[in-house]
């Protein structure tokens, strides 16, 4: 059975659940003695929570925990889930709330809209980050509801690619982080059921890094202030540990030395001679794009045979995440040659 074949069953359980759900929060306040009721003796309005993004829209790329960067500067742990999805695709409040921020990309951060909301009478922040223009629909002290439209996805920031990181903290920003996937899960929210796939990263036992600028200090301490204990070239492999990073300096091994290096000048993937990633492949039959890594998912364009491929944002299962004249979609590698 390919995958095509299995989603409308799917999309039916989940509307079957979505009813469910509707149907048991409706019923709630008539079944539950007075726990549920507050102070006055009124039932608490269930908070209704959505989806980030529209289902069948964008697979994960990076869940919470520890990880290794992805790109400089990026964060070693992840306190957050990374939705990867067309630039542009609309973003949804999960649930009501009140914007604290609503911040444009500056200086190279990524633009940010946080939402204050309260959930069975505790604070919870959920922060969606990386658009190109936060203030697009929202602003500071605006109200929003679930399933509001709040921001466009974008790629602002530390990021490869367009894609929602989305944060959400227990008591309050800078409080208790926790996993977005099982909070809102646990609200009838399924991040494993809207996503197309996983791209199915594990958290490796170590890190491999390679070195960007043309030279680089490998320091005894996690600051400029230590020690330089070597000096490598770029393109140098270092060895480091998922989760690890402090003062933006991350742990290495380059060959039999032990030190740190500044997260501003690893990748991990080797670089070209400018810093930056580069890699052209040549479509070499006349093929389709999909929306995921297998024939099973659904047609983005044709792609005709010699279309050169620039950007590759990343490689999943015998297949590569490509934009070509401006649609993002995956082309199998046995379609595809190095130019
Ligand atoms: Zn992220």
């Amino acid at each position: 059975m390919t995958d095509r074949r299995r989603r409308p069953v799917r999309r039916a359980t989940t509307l079957l659940a979505a009813l469910l759900v509707v149907a048991l929060a409706a019923a709630a306040p008539v079944l539950v003695g007075p726990a549920l009721l507050g102070p006055g003796g009124a039932a608490q309005a269930a908070t209704t929570f959505r989806s980030p993004l529209k289902a069948e829209t964008f697979y994960t790329s990076s869940m919470y925990g520890p990880r290794c960067l992805p790109v400089a500067n990026a964060s070693a742990w992840h306190p957050a889930i990374d939705l990867e999805a067309q630039n542009k695709a609309p973003i949804y409040a999960v649930v009501g709330g009140t914007v604290t921020h609503a911040v444009n990309p500056k200086n190279g951060n990524a633009g940010y809209v946080m939402v204050k909301s309260s959930v069975g009478g505790v604070r919870y922040d959920v922060v969606y980050v990386h658009m190109a223009k936060a203030t697009q629909y929202v602003r500071a002290g605006k109200k929003v509801k679930a399933g509001q439209r709040i921001a466009l996805v974008g790629s602002s920031g530390p990021a490869t690619s367009p894609n929602l990181h989305l944060e959400v903290w227990k008591g309050g920003y800078g409080k208790t982080h926790i996993n977005p996937s099982t909070w809102l899960g646990a609200h009838g929210v399924s991040i494993a059921r809207a996503r197309i796939f996983d791209q199915g990263v594990r958290t490796p036992t170590s890190c491999t890094y390679y070195v960007t600028a043309s030279r680089l200090n490998i320091r005894s301490g996690p600051s400029t202030g230590y020690r330089v204990l070597k000096t490598v070239s770029r393109n140098t492999k270092m060895i480091s540990k998922p989760g690890k990073k402090t003062n933006n300096f991350v742990p290495v091994t380059v060959g039999s030395t032990k030190g740190w290096a500044s997260a501003a000048y690893v990748s991990p993937t080797k670089v070209g001679s400018s810093g930056t990633t580069k890699v052209t492949y040549v479509v070499t039959h006349d093929t389709w794009m999909r929306t995921g890594p297998s024939t099973g998912y659904k047609h983005v364009k044709a792609v005709r045979k010699g279309t050169r491929i620039t950007v590759v944002y990343a490689h999943i299962k015998h297949s590569r995440d490509v934009s070509v004249g401006g649609k993002r979609g995956f082309l199998l590698d046995t379609r595809l040659r190095r130019a």
